[in-house]
């Protein structure tokens, strides 16, 4: 017999070592309050971000909806967008919104409504201007035909993400885990898209107009 090759694995060991990345956070968090309205703000400018954000948050979300109301916080999320700062029949918000943004959306949590908007850096201020007409404006120009229409497809996310046994176990679990959460209802459950139905357009005015009738049922 001639004598016989062996052949040895070849082992490639990889390093494990860390390695930090290789970019540095350089922005600045500054954090205030306007006295005139108690607004709180975080700033966080970052010279090397190619976009800027703007996200807004309202300590308002589902657990607030008054009793019987169920899908409120929600409803006027949706319907923030369609404030008509002009006139009547002038463009919505979310008509110059779409045009500047490159991304932009919105969503209610059990304790929260938030809005966020992505733009180019030179369109900071008008973001910022949209969002401050939101803030001001409230519900009041809004037609019963949109608050119809965006009734129906509030009505329709919450059959959506919730109409499933599966889909239910989120919103019971925090029902059960919260506290401050009394009305399992109030997490938009299948339940809440049926209430939806109830909601007027007069309760959305009425819950952002007069944040001190938002926590019980308008008269
Ligand atoms: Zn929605």
């Amino acid at each position: 017999m001639r004598g016989s090759s062996i052949t040895l694995p070849l082992v490639v060991v990889l390093s494990c070592a860390y390695q930090p990345p290789k970019f540095a956070v350089t922005h600045t968090e500054q954090r205030g309050r306007i006295d005139g309205n108690g607004l709180r703000f975080v700033i966080m400018p970052d010279r090397g971000a190619t976009v800027a954000e703007v996200a807004v948050r309202y300590d308002v979300g589902s657990s607030d909806d008054p009793v019987g109301k169920a899908g409120l916080a929600h409803l006027v999320e949706h319907l923030m967008f369609q404030i008509r700062p002009d006139a009547p029949n002038a463009k919505p918000l979310r008509y110059y919104i779409e045009r500047l943004a490159t991304k932009w959306n919105a969503y209610t949590t059990y304790d929260e409504t938030h809005y966020y908007t992505v733009a180019a850096p030179r369109q900071l201020e008008t973001v910022l201007q949209l969002e401050a007409i939101r803030l001001h404006d409230g519900c009041t120009s809004i037609s019963e035909d949109e608050f119809a229409r965006e009734r129906e497809v509030v009505r329709n996310e919450i059959r959506q993400r919730t109409g499933t046994p599966e889909g239910q176990i989120e919103p019971l679990l925090l029902a059960s885990l919260v506290q401050r959460i009394s009305r399992p209802e109030s997490l938009a459950t299948t339940r809440g898209a049926s209430r939806i139905c109830r909601l007027s357009c007069k309760d959305i005015i009425c819950a952002v107009c007069d944040v001190s009738a938002y926590s019980s049922p308008c008269a």
